[in-house]
């Protein structure tokens, strides 16, 4: 056990005022042994989670592959299953909880059988020595900062057979050049920062992913036009505050360059997220508002429409102030729609203080939502607060709220009916394979019998009914 490398949250706190994150090119070096380690192996990778979980998962099955490992979606047929995890709510630690449970059962039919855990869950102190005492059939252990050490731990589990586990808590470096493999051929996500340094209280994000550290300008541009020129049609940059990207940078430039730069690239279609309302400048609408290319689309996180709530969130803004960005976005950027993120039961939230919150709801009259009771996350601030409230009051007030948020979802759905809109085929949809679905510009799911394109077309679809979460039309 003596050489663990297990997670700290003291460490994993720490940020330096002048930390300038490491670029560390080619980081993956393989030795002989390693470049076959998975010959005639098979892997399954399970993500959970945000969609920097989703680009962490490419990369893992990149450096798998790299190891000659060959995908399988058979569990059975596994040779390595890796959990890759999501730390944001404590379902989401359950539910993988429960899938290492029930994962034991292919080990004990498979004793060869290599289970590892990755991804924030395993960034976590508690939980790694939950799994180490309960979950001996977990082989491996890292986290979001080492994903480049995966094949020295395989090599040490299948050829010295011992258990490997590795957990840095520290600032963290950028890594580039990794291997991945993409899950989809037309749309790549760009990790254009990582880590983050707002510390809202709620939030486990800045101890498991580290200090805030941006790409340079010039690799994100870089992979932005390799991504073109692969026949990609849309990229999404991605980081936990994209709009802090650059911050930590000196001469490089603000999310707001960047946007313009990877717009000027020609790609045909620019998302990003998560936006922090408080870093969200005015130069940064302007430039959505500028170029056809980037989405007219925006998730703006709320979280609360009450100001004391905010601010014991630390979430830096005001109500107010909220409202004049949200208006800035719908005044200049045209027909911009605009998702949010709530959350209900906040330590000592009164029910006057849950009105605001749904009065900012019927203000902004959000395209989607995504709410959900506080989840406290051991190690946060939020989590020792005074909090007398019972879970039946929250349950009644997400209730209440997402009534709201339903009925807007479904009004602002509404609105498309009888226009044509411009969609990406994604491809057949997962309930009925005479269907096609894919997004038009403002993020809304249209299904639609297919007449003639290919995933990865932008057709012209003309809406002929809204549901609440969705469109349904037909190819013009
Ligand atoms: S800005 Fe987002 S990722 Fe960062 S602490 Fe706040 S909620 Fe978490």
């Amino acid at each position: 056990m003596s050489d663990y490398k297990l997670p700290d949250f003291i460490r994993a706190r720490k940020r330096g005022a002048s930390y300038q994150a490491p670029i560390i090119r080619d980081a993956l070096k393989l030795n002989d042994v390693q470049k076959s380690l998975g010959r005639d192996l098979f892997y399954h990778v399970i993500t959970y989670g945000c969609q920097a979980n989703v680009r962490d998962g490419e990369v893992i099955s990149g450096i798998l592959e790299a190891m000659q490992y060959t995908h399988t979606e058979l569990l059975q047929e596994a040779d390595i299953i890796i959990l890759n995890t999501c730390a944001i709510r404590e379902n989401a630690e359950k539910r993988v909880l429960g899938e290492i449970g029930f994962l034991q059962n292919y080990k004990r039919l498979k004793p060869s059988l290599v289970l590892g855990v990755c991804g924030c869950m395993a960034q976590e102190e508690v939980v790694v020595q939950k799994i180490l005492k309960s979950y001996p059939v977990v082989d491996l252990i890292f986290g979001t900062h080492n994903l480049f050490e995966l094949p020295q731990m395989i090599e040490k589990i299948l050829v010295n057979n011992q258990k490997a586990v590795s957990v840095y808590s520290y600032q963290g470096s950028i890594f580039e050049d990794m291997p991945s493999v993409r899950s989809l051929p037309h749309k790549a996500s760009v990790m254009i920062m990582d880590g983050c340094d707002k510390f809202c209280t709620y939030c486990i994000v800045p101890y498991t992913r580290g200090q805030q550290r941006s790409r340079l300008a010039e690799d994100v541009i870089k992979e932005v036009v390799q991504r073109k020129q692969q026949g990609y049609k849309e990229v999404t940059l991605l980081g936990q505050n994209v709009n802090a990207y650059g911050k930590d940078l000196e001469n490089n430039g603000d999310f707001g360059y960047l946007l313009r730069k990877v717009a000027e690239t020609g790609i045909e279609r620019i998302r990003f997220t998560t936006s922090h309302p408080w870093d969200f400048t005015e130069e940064m609408v302007s430039a959505i508002a500028d170029y056809d290319n980037i989405m007219p689309y925006v998730h703006l996180p709320l979280q609360s429409g009450n100001d004391e709530v905010l601010r014991r969130m630390g979430r830096r803004y005001t109500s107010r102030q909220y409202r004049e960005l949200f208006d800035s976005l719908k005044n200049r950027i045209p027909d911009v729609a605009i998702s949010t993120d709530i959350i209900v039961g906040f330590p000592g939230e009164t029910e006057e203080q849950f009105l605001d919150t749904l009065a900012m709801v019927e203000y902004c009259k959000y395209d989607n939502a995504y709410s959900f009771v506080f989840s406290p996350r051991p190690g946060t601030p939020a989590a020792k607060m005074e909090d007398n409230e019972s879970e039946e009051v929250k349950k009644q007030r997400l209730y209440r709220l997402n009534e709201r948020l339903d009925f807007y979802s479904k009004a602002n759905n509404e609105k498309w009916v009888g226009k044509t809109v411009k969609v990406l085929v994604d491809g057949p949809s997962k309930n009925n394979p005479e269907i096609y679905s894919g997004y038009s510009p403002q993020q809304k799911l249209v299904n639609f019998k297919l007449k003639a394109a290919e995933v990865g077309d932008i057709i012209d679809v003309r809406i002929t009914e809204a549901r609440k979460n969705s469109l349904n039309g037909e190819q013009v």
